[in-house]
């Protein structure tokens, strides 16, 4: 006498073969119904497998996230290191198209240091016309000068030239030297 468990795996031992078959052929004509039920539980549980995949969205999300900033963080001296020298190549770029000679310098004073050289709107408008490009100014402006391929009606002057040349009112700086 042997137990029905014992019993029910060798009879799968012997029919296993003609088992699996029957398994293959119930599974091919039932594919259809599989797919329908798939589907209509997909329908009766739309509301679950969105806020599933919301969720799946979410925790994976927040993940993303930290991780970005983490490498921010761990790399913030060089990623501030390239902007900061991708702004002075640009100026550096844009105020030489500006200048007279090669090397951009302040046609009043003269001096050459690009930190306290700047761009200057020949009419003194810059304000009317910063305010037509959208209020660009410092960096994005230099992106504007360079993106419309150098308009005229610009100079490259000292900091303290513009400013002179503004509180005279007349155009005109008074430290000529060329
Ligand atoms: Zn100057």
């Amino acid at each position: 006498m042997i137990d029905k468990r014992t019993y029910n795996r060798q009879y799968y031992q012997r029919n296993k073969e003609k088992a699996k078959a029957y398994a293959r052929e119930y599974h091919k004509e039932h594919r259809g119904e599989a797919n329908l039920a798939r589907k209509a539980y997909s329908q009766t549980h739309k509301e679950q497998e969105r806020a599933t995949g919301k969720a799946y969205y979410q925790s994976h999300k927040e993940r993303e996230k930290e991780q970005s900033r983490a490498y921010y963080q761990s790399h913030r001296l060089e990623y501030m290191a390239y902007f900061h020298e991708q702004r002075a190549k640009l100026k550096l770029e844009v105020l030489t198209q500006y200048c007279v000679g090669e090397k951009p310098r302040c046609p009043h004073c003269g001096i050459t240091d690009i930190d306290v050289l700047c761009i200057d709107h020949i009419k003194d408008d810059g304000n009317k016309h910063r305010r037509q490009i959208g209020g660009l100014s410092g960096n994005s402006f230099y992106k504007w000068l360079k993106g419309n391929n150098y308009p005229k009606g610009f100079q490259v002057l000292c900091f303290n030239c513009n400013m002179k040349k503004r509180m005279n009112g007349d155009g005109q700086c008074q430290n000529q030297v060329m």
